[in-house]
């Protein structure tokens, strides 16, 4: 029987965090994952935008979670030798009157992240717009995918992940041990995205998953130093490459691409593009999101070692390092987990 402190299930953004805490916690471990290619960590733009929604308010914690993340994926970019994050700009041109006014309100009102664009045809070359545009600045581009392969190579190479499903009618409990065929583990944490609102443990907790749909689309001439977005977003990618995206889809009866979502937005890119562009992939992928857009971290009540880093909705690339930090250090025995995300809040409910 191998033992090990602790089994992760899922090597999706979560996963990946939490295994490079526990390295540094020194507390021993196994992920499992089976590599899904629909999940979101895979199919991620990778921003981290400080403010959001339509009113364009400060995202929560943004104040805290922005240096941690910057901090996090330098370390573990200088660590596998790689780039993970860069710093940029997101160029806001409004959509619509409404927006354009919310900006003006919030920018007077918070001046660190937003400045109102003076020179509006500056960027008439390459896009179609009417009513200006803004900056949101600064806001965080994370690798997403070299993160995910080059994390996981290293998993591999010290053969600390198996490449298979967990199947949850294998897992026997038997507090304080952890048993899955012949592994034995003093902490289980479900890293699993999407599966874990069908987790009977965890079902109970109020997921509202959410579908979201992107396009990958090759464009020459528009230069990749910034993030452009009129409701949508073109997000830097690859070598002329630009994510195009996204929807939020609340209602869906498949995790496919859809014909509906191609139709949009290539009516979308031909009114706001200004020069050719290739479309070369479509995805969908389902966030894991929250009914109370919270993330969901700890312990179950009845189970004392059984876990959960979950419920990362949209903002998996600056929420994953920052609460895996937090649950790590809890296995090592200290810290705490924030009271806004410990899942101690849905205690009577998971209970039940
Ligand atoms: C289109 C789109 C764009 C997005 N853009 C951004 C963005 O720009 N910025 C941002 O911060 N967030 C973004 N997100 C949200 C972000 O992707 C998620 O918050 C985050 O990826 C969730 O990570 P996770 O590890 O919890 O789950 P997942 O990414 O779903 O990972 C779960 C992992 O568990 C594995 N797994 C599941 N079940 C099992 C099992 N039984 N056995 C073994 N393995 C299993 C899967 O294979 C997968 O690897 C976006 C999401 C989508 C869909």
């Amino acid at each position: 029987m191998e033992k090990v402190d602790v089994l992760i299930v899922g090597q999706g953004l979560a996963g990946s965090w939490l295994s490079w805490w526990l390295d540094r916690t020194g507390l021993s471990y196994r992920v499992m994952d089976d590599a899904d290619p629909s999940s979101a960590s895979r199919h991620a733009a990778g921003l981290i935008n400080p403010v959001t929604g339509r009113r364009m308010v400060k995202t929560w914690m943004i104040d805290e979670l922005m240096p941690f993340a910057w901090r996090a994926y330098q370390d573990m970019g200088g660590f596998l030798q790689t780039n993970l994050i860069t710093e940029t700009s997101v160029i806001d041109f409004f959509p619509n009157v409404q927006m354009l006014q919310a900006f003006q309100k919030r920018s007077a009102e918070e001046p660190s992240y937003l400045t109102y664009g003076q020179n509006a045809t500056m960027y008439n070359t390459w896009f179609r717009y009417d009513l200006g545009w803004g900056v949101i600045h600064p806001c965080y581009l994370v690798q997403t995918e070299k993160l995910l392969f080059t994390w996981r190579s290293r998993l591999l190479d010290k053969g600390s992940l198996r490449e298979e499903e967990f199947n949850m009618d294998k897992l026997v409990v038997r507090e304080p041990v952890y048993q899955y065929e012949d592994l034995s583990a003093r902490y289980i944490i479900f890293c699993d995205g999407k599966v874990s609102a069908g987790n009977k443990f965890f079902e109970k907790l109020p997921f509202a998953l959410n579908k979201g749909e992107g396009l990958l689309v090759e464009i020459q001439e528009i230069p990749q130093t910034t993030i452009f977005k009129k409701g949508m977003s073109l997000i830097p990618w690859k070598d002329h490459v630009f994510w195009v995206g996204s929807s939020y889809q609340w209602e869906f009866s498949d995790d496919q691409p859809s014909e509906n979502f191609l139709r949009s937005t290539e009516n979308w890119m031909k009114n706001f593009l200004q020069v050719p562009y290739k479309i070369v992939d479509h995805f969908a992928a389902v966030r894991p999101a929250t009914l109370e857009r919270r993330p969901f971290v700890g312990f179950h009540p009845q189970y004392a070692g059984m876990g959960i880093l979950n419920g990362l909705g949209t903002k998996g690339c600056s929420l994953a390092p920052y609460f895996a930090a937090q649950l790590a250090e809890i296995m090592a025995g200290r810290g705490v987990i924030d009271p806004l995300a410990d899942i101690k809040r849905f205690r009577k409910i998971l209970l039940k």
